[in-house]
């Protein structure tokens, strides 16, 4: 039987192959890297995190991205195993020691008796006598495929700024100004309570922060001036000029955390997430920018603590390449246009680590199903994988797909992606507004999932389920 191939080993490529790989398909694992990388990538490791390192919260209660781990390591995700092997301290969030994470993934992959690697790139959308393939080449995809793939949609491939937070050095921050605490002193997975350093500003040290950073000279690609940013990655510059106050109720803000010295909350504060497992990096939560280099290191040591910081990166800006997937993919992630072609991660218009590899995961199943002739079968929208996969093939909105189309947007899993519940759930006591409505579609949620995976199951073996 053919095999099946998949282009590109990042994270929705790795998680592709090793769904597919343990329910017994042949995979060929396609890799330019290293011998020709993107502009955000380093190694030629698989599945490298190419900014933050962290897969954000892990609470699956009450959060969507929690929820969305949840039901990988139960659908058996090679990247959540790998992460959760390789976690850092880092509050409720799961954060990993990236290179131990890809070195592990790529170790996993590469000893897999199912899986082949073949290195190089692949400059074209392959034909349909390459058999089934999956193409998980990311947000940096290659040029040429690139142009590959608009030949063959009809579509422009859209694209936008994603700009990247700098790292400090821990030994160049002033921890006699600065403080570790977690946000309410709440202690994530493996984490102290005191996972992130604080740095506080008083009133007229943010208002001077906010002066600097809307004069400061940016960095402008006319290129790409059209292109509309992303809210949830928006550069700090970006919010600053939305409103004096933008980031002291965003990135900025100081509730949940004192200052011991002073015994106050500080009117803002600049966090640090540990960023590597010596603990040598730390990486400005929320400061992604499109300064200047040399405007970034003079404005951002005007931060309390950070007067003497050296950056070992600086932010910066990348271009984002998604498809126009509600218009051009089926439900199963196929490509309309040449069936034998799926798409998996950000480049299907998630956006996000984790939101990658849940697509992968999908892709790869669906594949693996229909190599032994079954129907690829997708999960209930009530799910957090249903519900990311409905946002981008646009399932429910079938009757409305031109509209749905038009104002696509990457997306990360939220709530609001899941179906309303049935009846509306009630506050409960002493629990932040909405938690009760989080938890109830949570616990949905998961019922669903585990019948999803049992009747996958059931049906991978030939039989029906109960
Ligand atoms: P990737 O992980 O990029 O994997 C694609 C792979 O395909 C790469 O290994 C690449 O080398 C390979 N490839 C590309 N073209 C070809 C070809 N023609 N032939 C063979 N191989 C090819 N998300 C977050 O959650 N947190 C962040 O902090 C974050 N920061 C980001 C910063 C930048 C600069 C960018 C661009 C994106 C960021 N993202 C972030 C978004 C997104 O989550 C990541 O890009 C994620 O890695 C996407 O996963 P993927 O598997 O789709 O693509």
């Amino acid at each position: 039987n053919s095999p099946l191939h998949i282009v590109g080993a990042g994270l929705a490529g790795s998680e592709a192959a090793w769904q597919a790989a343990e329910r017994g398909a042949r995979v060929v694992l396609h890799e330019m890297r290293p011998e020709r990388q993107t502009q955000a990538h380093k190694t030629g490791g698989f599945a490298e995190l190419v900014c933050s390192n962290s897969f954000r919260s892990d609470d699956f209660e009450t959060n969507a991205v929690g929820l969305l781990h949840e039901e990988m390591r139960r659908a058996g995700s090679l990247i959540m195993d790998a992460a959760a092997r390789h976690k850092l301290p880092a509050g409720g969030a799961l954060a990993v020691d990236r290179d131990a994470f890809s070195a592990e993934v790529t170790e996993r992959l590469r000893a897999h008796p199912n899986v082949e690697i073949a290195s190089g790139e692949v400059d074209a959308l392959p034909p349909a006598g390459w058999g089934p393939t999956i193409i998980a080449t990311g947000p940096l995809t290659s040029p040429a495929l690139s142009a590959s793939i608009i030949a063959a949609t009809g579509e422009d491939a859209l694209s936008f700024f994603d700009a990247i937070a700098p790292i400090v050095l821990f030994d160049s921050i002033d921890m006699d100004v600065a403080w570790m605490q977690s946000r309410y002193d709440k202690p994530g997975p493996g984490g102290t309570g005191k996972d992130y350093i604080n740095c506080p500003l008083d009133r007229d040290q943010y208002e001077a922060l906010i002066d600097a950073l809307l004069a400061a000279e940016k960095t402008s690609f006319k290129e790409w001036e059209k292109t509309p940013y992303f809210e949830g990655c928006l550069p700090i510059e970006v919010m600053a000029e939305r409103g004096r106050d933008t980031l002291r109720f965003g990135p900025m803000k100081p509730v949940g955390l004192m200052d011991a010295r002073t015994g106050k909350q500080p009117w803002a504060v600049v966090q640090l997430r540990q960023d590597n497992a010596l603990g040598t990096l730390w990486n400005m939560v929320g400061f992604q920018t499109k300064l200047k280099h040399g405007e970034q290191s003079r404005v951002f040591r005007m931060i309390p603590g950070l007067e003497n910081a050296v950056f070992a990166r600086l932010g910066g800006l990348h271009r984002n390449t998604f498809l126009n997937s509600p218009k051009v993919l089926d439900g199963a992630l196929r490509l309309k246009a040449a069936p034998h072609v799926r798409f998996a991660g950000q480049v299907t218009g998630v956006e996000g680590y984790v939101e990658s590899a849940a697509i992968g995961l999908l892709a790869g199943r669906f594949a693996a199903a229909e190599l032994v002739g079954r129907d690829p079968l997708p999960p209930p929208q009530t799910t957090a994988l249903g519900a990311l996969l409905t946002h981008i093939t646009g399932g429910h909105l079938s009757d409305t797909i031109e509209s749905g189309a038009k104002s696509f947007q990457p997306m990360n899993v939220n709530f609001g992606l899941f179906p309303p519940l049935a009846e509306p759930q009630k506050k409960v006591r002493g629990e932040a507004k909405g938690a009760a409505r989080k938890k109830a579609l949570s616990k949905r949620a998961l019922v669903e999932l585990d019948l999803w995976l049992e009747t996958d199951m059931v049906s991978a073996r030939g039989g029906h389920a109960a």
